[in-house]
Parts: C-alpha cells; structure tokens; sequence
C-alpha cells in the first residue's frame, strides 16, 4: 500500500513531467539548489532486508546502457591510462562496476545496548551541485533539472575527472569503448565511465526508477527533495535517528536514515575501490579551486560536447549512407 502511495504522489506530483531531460553542465549554485524541481529518493535502511531484488532489477531495466566494448583494446601511448576491462566480470555483485550500479553494503553495529545488522543499498548520490558534472572536461556529465546527474556514454572519453573529484569515487570506467577509439585511440581516456542514471528514462515517463518498483520492502520512495528532507526529519525523530545526504557534498539528492549513527555504519562496512564511504563529505564545490576550474572548464566543456555529438551525427549519417551502397 504504501509503494502504491508513493508511486501516486509521485506521478500526481506532476514532477515526472520536470524530469524533463533540460540539462546544463554550466556552474549554477543558485538553480542548482533549487530544491522543489528536484527528486530525492528516501532510503529507509531499517526496513532493507539485503535481497537484491533492486539490484537485479536495476541490470535487466539497464541492461541496454552497457558496455560492450570491442577487443583487442588499443594500445595507448604513453601508458598512463590503465587498462580497465569488466566485460569478463559482468556477474560481480558486490561492488560498483560498469555493470552493476547498485549493490549491498553490510554492517554490524552497537548502538544503545543494541546489536544491528543493516543491509544498506549503495550507488550514486546524485548530489544537488556535482562536482563529476561541473568538472568533467568534456562536457559528457551532466545534470538535469529534476536532480538526476548522467554520463553521456557517446561524449564520455574515460578520463576519469568525474570519478577523482567524486567524493565516493562512484563511477566506474570500462576500456574498449566509446568515443575516443574514433578520434584518438592511443591517447585520450581510455574508455567510457559508467554510474547510476536513476533510471532518467524511465522517469521521464513518469515510471519509478527500476530498483523502487522492485523492492518488495518499500525501502526506497522518491519525491520533492523538500518532501523527502521532511519525511527523513520526521522519521529521524520518530525513531531518534540519523540522516546521511542532507548535508554531505553540500547535499544530495539520496538522502539515508538509520537507527544507527553513520560513523558506526562506516566504520564496520567494507569500503575500497567500488565500495563507497559513509563518512562526513565535505561541498566540494565549495573549494574556490574546484569553483575556479569549474567556472574555466563550463565554455570548453560545452564546445567539446557540441563537438563530439557533431562528430557522433556525421559518424551515423556516414554509416547511414554506407549501409545504402
Ligand atoms: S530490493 Fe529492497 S529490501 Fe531488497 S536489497 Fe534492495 S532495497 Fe533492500
Ligand atoms: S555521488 Fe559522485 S558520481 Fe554521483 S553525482 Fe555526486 S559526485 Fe557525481
Ligand atoms: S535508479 Fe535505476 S540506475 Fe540507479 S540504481 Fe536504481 S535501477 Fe539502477
């Protein structure tokens, strides 16, 4: 009843229509704080009971945004951009991959005489002022107005800029595909980064993002992002609770609550490459550098993608034509 619930005031909300694809990559604290036009999702750990259903449904809904890269890799010049290859490792679960968007972290912990054991869903935060969009070179990262951030895998050259300056390290870069094996094979990224996109697809239309609607315990509800940071206060209190994402990275747009402080969860969950902290996240954007860069980066960043998705056109029209022959 309860996913019922949400899934109407979700869609009466008229914020589906907000989903609207309207994207920027240009640096705009002030629009970009605008909470009414954004969604957040709610995740109320308590009642995640560590199943995977979203997880599932998450790489079917996604399975077509894949990478599927073309071997052998080129080899690149100088030999400073790794080599990053999932493809044969498509079945790992448990941690971020360009694969798998979504996976379940465990914790134990005391807390109040109490122990917890907490199944806690992680992916993208889809923070209000992302540094992955403001600092990415090449404009292929970007925000769109109803709070959704997404790497557009025909601009993305692999470099990795959104992953350093993410505060979670959340995207994930697999070689072997993409733009760059057009333009510059040897030198540039290295591949394509992949993260959670919540499902701006699906949203678009007005669906709920494929891991809510799977989720047999309503653990997940999106919303308003004011409605959310509300609700989140509410229960906080209720059950004299903590909340992660309101303030971390100057706020996202996934906001946690848990029975238990989220210093304990970080300190007994397992984090590392693709497995990210719980930790204080300070507003990265914040930093005068990074404001700088952003500020310097915005006009090249929007010619670069102009110019990719030329070269995307004239690369199809060409095919197009060849296919006629
Ligand atoms: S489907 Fe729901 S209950 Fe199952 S792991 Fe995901 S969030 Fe937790
Ligand atoms: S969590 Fe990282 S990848 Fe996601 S929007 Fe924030 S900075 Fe970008
Ligand atoms: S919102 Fe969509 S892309 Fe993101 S974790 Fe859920 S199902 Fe995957």
């Amino acid at each position: 009843m309860e996913k019922q619930l949400s899934r109407r005031s979700f869609l009466k909300s008229g914020l589906a229509a907000a989903c609207a694809v309207s994207a920027s990559s240009l640096p705009r604290p002030a629009a970009a704080r605008n909470e009414t036009s954004q969604l957040a999702t709610l995740i109320d750990i308590r009642k995640c009971i560590g199943c995977e259903a979203c997880v599932e449904a998450c790489r079917e809904s996604n399975y077509d945004k894949f990478p599927k890269p073309e071997k052998p890799f080129p080899k690149m010049y100088p030999d400073r951009v790794p080599v990053m290859d999932w493809s044969d490792k498509q079945d790992v679960r448990d941690r971020l991959t360009p694969y798998n968007w979504l996976y379940i972290q465990y914790a134990e912990a005391e807390h109040k005489g109490e122990t917890f054991y907490l199944t806690i869903p992680r992916r993208c935060m889809h923070c209000v002022n992302p540094p992955c969009v403001k600092l990415c070179p090449w404009g292929a990262a970007r925000r769109l107005e109803n709070g959704i951030s997404r790497i557009d895998s025909d601009l993305c050259l692999g470099g990795s800029k959104c992953k350093t300056v993410c505060p979670w390290k959340i995207p994930e870069r697999q070689t072997g595909v993409g733009l760059y094996l057009d333009i510059l094979p040897a030198f540039a990224g290295n591949g394509v980064m992949y993260k959670c996109d919540r499902c701006y697809n699906l949203v678009a239309k007005g669906e709920l993002p494929a891991c809510i609607e799977a989720c047999p315990e309503d653990v997940q509800k999106i919303g308003p992002r004011d409605e959310i940071i509300r609700e989140a206060k509410k229960i906080a209190q209720e059950i004299d609770g903590y909340i992660y994402g309101e303030t971390e990275n100057g706020g996202t747009n996934t906001i946690y609550i848990s029975p238990v402080p989220f210093e304990k969860l970080n300190q007994s969950i397992e984090k590392g490459p693709g497995k990210p902290h719980l930790a204080p996240a300070e507003d990265s954007m914040e930093d005068g550098n990074n404001l700088a860069a952003a500020m310097l980066i915005a006009p090249v960043a929007g010619i670069a993608a102009a110019a990719g998705k030329f070269y995307k056109m004239t690369q199809s029209e060409n095919q197009k034509g060849g296919d006629r022959e």
